[in-house]
């Protein structure tokens, strides 16, 4: 058997005759930007995500730029973010001048609230908590201590639309919230995408403009600004896979509990906190002979990945930040120890049962 660690392609399959509809509509609309399908993707994201703004932006990256932006962070500036995640958490914080402050994050692999307020300095401005693979951080105490020292909290919810904390989905706990729906995320689109939810008007009017060039309408401009719009094509893609996003995470969820259920191995697997509605983005596993697991799985015909396998602190991009090896022992631990197992709604059952199989007579 041969499982791969995504299936894009099948997925778009199901969707083939509603996509097209879709395509078929917007292409004889001759509306390629804004219009309509944008607006309207925007309203249902912010009744689902339960904020009064969600807007629609470029890809993920632009989207927790363009709040920082909107903040006003730039340079002498800093912004403390995780140092285990997808780059883009930390080079937003660079483009807007100001320094990316990077820490450890807790056997959860979220970023870590106590090393949070250790690294808090006078010119500390905001805090980025990533939900990373798909699980909330801990947001009450990110909160508090954003409450104490006055910053600004922006989840990076890239990996996790219709996670929830408490109840609450994430996208809504903090000043804004930044998603990508880049094809591999779990509201994936056919090509870039991103979106921000904030409850602040005021902060979303200004994003609104600064996506769109400044202006106010076609000829003012009221402030600098960038080109970072979601196509209205993609709106229209994301509106129809939203109405399937809870029925696919919860695909997901169901297979988290399998392997949770079946895997024998000895390896470490992640589990929910009763407060956690994690969605499973990635399915990250531990083991200290991961090396060894991962070439067993693929003999086997079973794709696995690392995410990540160097901290950003370690990154040759972020030499001129000044860590080395040791500042942060979890984040450097975990990036010898974690892989992830393939998780995706179209993983059949016999897909399952052998990923399990193979992985239970691994020693
Ligand atoms: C994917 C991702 C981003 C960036 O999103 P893009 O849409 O690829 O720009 C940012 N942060 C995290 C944690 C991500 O996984």
């Amino acid at each position: 058997m041969n499982i791969p660690f995504v299936n894009l392609a099948q997925q778009f399959l199901n969707l083939e005759c509603e996509l097209v509809d879709t395509f078929l509509k917007i292409g004889r609309s001759g509306v390629y930007i804004g219009g309509e399908p944008l607006e309207s993707f925007e309203e249902r994201a912010s009744t689902f995500l339960g904020v009064s703004d969600a807007i629609g932006v470029g890809n993920g990256s632009d989207a927790l730029f363009l709040i920082l932006k909107a903040l006003d962070i730039g340079p002498g500036d800093e912004v403390i973010t995780a140092t285990n995640s997808f780059i883009a958490s930390a080079w937003v914080i660079h483009a807007t001048g100001a320094r990316p402050v990077l820490v450890d994050v807790d056997d959860d692999l979220n970023i870590s609230p106590e090393c949070i307020e250790s690294a808090i300095t006078k010119d500390t401005r905001a805090i980025i908590p990533v939900h990373l693979t798909g699980r909330p951080a801990p947001m009450n105490e990110i909160n508090e201590i954003a409450c104490k020292y006055g910053l600004s909290v922006v989840e990076d919810a890239a990996q996790a639309i219709g996670a929830k904390y408490y109840e609450r989905q994430v996208g809504s706990l903090g000043d804004a919230a930044a998603f990508s729906l880049h094809p591999l995320k779990n509201l994936g689109l056919y090509g870039d995408g991103g979106l921000i939810s904030t409850n602040n008007s005021e902060l979303a009017s200004k994003i609104r403009l600064l996506r769109n060039h400044g202006l106010k309408n076609r000829d003012e401009c009221v402030m600098w600004g960038y080109n970072s719009r979601l196509d209205t094509l993609q709106a229209a893609f994301a509106d129809i896979k939203l109405k399937y996003l809870e029925k696919w995470n919860n695909r997901c969820i169901q297979i988290a509990n399998f392997y949770r259920n079946n895997i024998t191995a000895k390896i470490i697997m992640p589990y929910d906190k009763p407060w956690e509605h994690s969605v499973y983005h990635n399915f990250v596993i531990r083991s200290n002979h991961r090396d060894e697991l991962a070439i067993h799985l693929l003999k086997n015909g079973i794709e696995t990945r690392i995410h990540y396998p160097i901290p950003i602190h370690l990154q040759e991009c972020a030499i001129n930040l000044g860590y080395k090896i040791g500042d942060f022992p979890n984040a450097e631990n975990f990036c010898k120890t974690m892989l992830s197992l393939p998780i995706y709604p179209e993983l059949s059952d016999a897909q399952l049962a052998y990923i399990i199989d193979k992985l239970n007579i691994f020693h």
